[in-house]
């Protein structure tokens, strides 16, 4: 191909792709399979990596994130986002309708929507792209989250070509559809990573993480609903046809709008909503009510918190009563303690409910829950029921209060909790069957060591004949072919499929191993971030707290646990014997053949595009002559190597660190200076 023709093939993929995340993630329409989307996208990116100059900088090769920021910015709003005045009465709805026609008459329209149950966010487009995404934070200023907001398939980075004006900034809420939110959610407790009570928190925890690359795994969606720009009268008379006309121009508008012209009207729609919000795939908790037309909104104005052309209608929570029947109290393999209430039978939004979390003591002496006690219960967030109250009146005159046990009720051992936290643990790590069966069950798992052959009733089984009692003895169970033949049920066939897939499990690599652990707190993710930075079993057994902790996204609960795993000497013993029986305890690097040591002692950050070469080559370059690689900017690095079109954020941090900026021809006068 000649240069030119590359230059084609790259501008081409690129709105190709641009086109199929458009249809898919804004008009849920998939032209195309995924796995042809994603030859595509590779296809594309290794263009972009042989001929950067040609590369856009708004390629849907992008949105995979991992461009890591250290802390984010703060910025003040253009317009304040506002909270809306809400109700959750028709009376006070009568109220805002006869305030709002006492000031502007009665030839109105309201425009009835959805409230979303996210977070809001406000996005900045200049020239069809998008140059900001800032959180609401105190209404005036907050957070600027651009990287993260990147990640989101349904927002534009680039717009498609259209009459937008050169610059403005609409609002919307991110949140998490309710599908993505139970399949991760269950992801994060098999892996013994903290779950989020409903999608909302799950979005909005998502949007704080540093690491945009961990946002991208993580399924969000945007629906917009406000419009703002200087003399905006002159494109459109109302925000209905804003909303209509914005997605034209590539955003992802919800179709469940509705103009009314009667309050009548504004009821029955709020009335529809009330049930069948159930049916819908996210959530909603409420509805938003606004005058339609801009020149009568700025006509009523605002008050100090809300603008008085409109008003959200919040949906009252289903609640139903039932009676607390037992409290049942389950231990997980990480030893942490669970009480869960066990609910006599009840209909609640459509789904019987049985038992409801009680998330730990804390919960239960608030809540303060006696024996036959009736509850209330409600589906928080329409997905995970909860108790939240006690009918008094119904309460029995001889019962006593629950006490949370002091013992494990698997094992007796005394549990324990740690300073700041509210969950119950039993620390009877090796000798309390739940966890040592957990652990075994959590090790072999499909995403950790991926044992074929052996599942979670094996390694009861085995765990009840004796023949298990630590994740090491796994790999020991070669030697004891006589015991498993005697085994019901256990022919040769799965025997030696069992010990083939053990065996097989020895390539893992270390990342897997670490995860495969069950060290609490340390998820799929977290391993990954451990094992890349430290490198072996070793470097980490021996870093500080303080050090594991500087570890990007890693915070101090998570280090302590790391760190009082690894000083246990029973799992030092283990770790001992998984290495010898030739599991993987360190990372696997390309060795690295030093061409030089010029660059000893010296690290180095690389950001922009460059002439000659991609960025992988010049950090295996900076590498291979004895130079250290950093992930953000700090005042420990050395060089930046500058390219063009490196962002102005590190430009200007690294700049305010006086950090000396060279470029490629700088960097190889360094390594060829002696
Ligand atoms: P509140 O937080 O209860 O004051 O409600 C106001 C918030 O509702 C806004 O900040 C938005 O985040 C959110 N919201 C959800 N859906 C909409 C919508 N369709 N129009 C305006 N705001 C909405
Ligand atoms: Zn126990």
């Amino acid at each position: 191909m000649s240069v030119m023709d590359i230059e084609k093939k790259i501008k081409d993929l690129t709105a190709e792709l641009n086109h199929y995340n458009y249809q898919y993630y804004v008009l849920a329409d998939s032209l195309i399979s995924d796995y042809d989307f994603d030859l595509k996208l590779k296809e594309l990116e290794a263009l972009e990596r042989q001929y950067p100059e040609f590369a856009d900088p708004n390629s849907p090769t992008q949105r995979v994130g991992g461009d890591i920021t250290s802390k984010f910015k703060t910025e003040k709003h253009r317009w304040p986002m506002l909270s809306l005045g809400n109700t959750y009465s028709q009376e006070e709805l009568f109220d805002f309708d006869q305030r709002i026609r006492k000031i502007i008459g009665d030839q109105f329209e309201y425009v009835c929507e959805l409230k979303f149950d996210g977070l809001s966010i406000s996005l900045t487009y200049e020239n069809g792209l998008l140059k900001k995404a800032v959180t609401r934070g105190d209404g005036t200023q907050g957070d600027v989250v651009t990287n993260n907001i990147k990640t989101i398939r349904s927002i534009p980075i680039r717009l498609k070509e259209g009459d937008y004006p050169s610059q403005f900034e609409i609002r919307g809420e991110i949140f998490m559809h309710k599908s993505a939110f139970l399949r991760l959610n269950k992801e994060r407790e098999e892996n013994a990573e903290q779950t989020y009570a409903n999608p909302r928190n799950f979005a909005s925890g998502t949007i704080k993480l540093q690491d945009s690359a961990e946002v991208a795994k993580r399924p969000l969606d945007c629906f917009l609903y406000f419009l703002y720009c200087d003399n905006r009268t002159n494109l459109f008379h109302d925000h209905w046809n804003s909303l209509e006309h914005v997605k034209s121009w590539g955003f992802h508008v919800c179709e469940h709008t509705k103009k009314c012209n009667l309050l009548a009207d504004v009821f029955e729609f709020i009335d529809y909503w009330d049930t069948e919000r159930h049916n819908l795939g996210y959530e909603i908790d409420g509805i938003v009510i606004k005058v339609n037309d801009y020149a009568q909104q700025e006509d009523l104005g605002f008050t100090a918190k809300n603008p008085r052309w409109a008003i959200s209608y919040k949906f009252k929570a289903e609640r139903v009563e039932t009676t607390l029947n037992t409290i049942s109290y389950q231990v997980g393999r990480t030893g942490a303690v669970t009480p869960v209430a066990n609910l006599q039978p009840v209909l609640l939004a459509g789904t019987t409910v049985k038992r409801a979390s009680l998330h730990n003591a804390n919960e239960i002496a608030r809540l303060d829950l006696h024996q036959g006690d009736t509850v209330y219960v409600e589906k928080g967030g329409e997905i995970i029921p909860k108790i939240i109250g006690v009918n008094l009146e119904k309460r029995l005159p001889d019962t006593t209060a629950f006490i949370y046990p002091n013992s494990c009720p698997e094992c007796g051992t005394t549990l324990i909790r740690q300073e700041g936290e509210a969950v119950h643990y039993c620390p009877n790590e090796t000798g309390c069957p739940p966890q040592i069966v957990g652990k075994m069950q959590h090790f072999i798992g499909r995403k950790m060591m991926d044992i074929e052959g052996m599942g979670d009733e094996t390694v009861e089984t085995f765990f009840k004949k004796g023949l298990l009692h630590n994740i090491v003895d796994i790999y020991g169970l070669k030697d004891h072919q006589e015991a498993l033949q005697q085994l019901d049920r256990f022919g040769q066939k799965s025997i030696d499929n069992m010990l083939a897939g053990i065996e097989k499990s020895k390539e893992k690599p270390f990342e897997k191993v670490l995860f495969s652990l069950g060290i609490r707190h340390v998820g799929e993710t977290i391993a990954k971030k451990l094992a890349q930075h430290f490198k072996n079993i070793d470097a980490l057994a021996q870093a500080s707290t303080e050090e594991i902790e500087g570890v990007q996204d890693i915070g101090r609960r998570i280090a302590e646990s790391v760190k009082e795993y690894l000083d246990n000497p029973i799992h030092q013993q283990q770790i001992i014997s998984l290495r010898n029986y030739g599991l993987k305890l360190e990372i696997e690097e390309r060795e690295i053949i030093l061409a030089s040591e010029n660059l000893s002692g010296k690290t180095f950050l690389i950001s922009g595009v460059f002439a000659d070469y991609s960025r992988e080559q010049l950090a295996e370059l900076i590498e291979s002559n004895g130079g250290k690689m950093l992930s953000s900017i700090s005042a420990k690095l050395n060089y930046l190597v500058a390219g063009d079109k490196m962002g102005p954020s590190k430009l200007a941090k690294a700049e305010k660190l006086g950090i000396p900026m060279i470029n490629e021809q700088d960097l190889l006068d360094l390594i060829h200076s002696k």
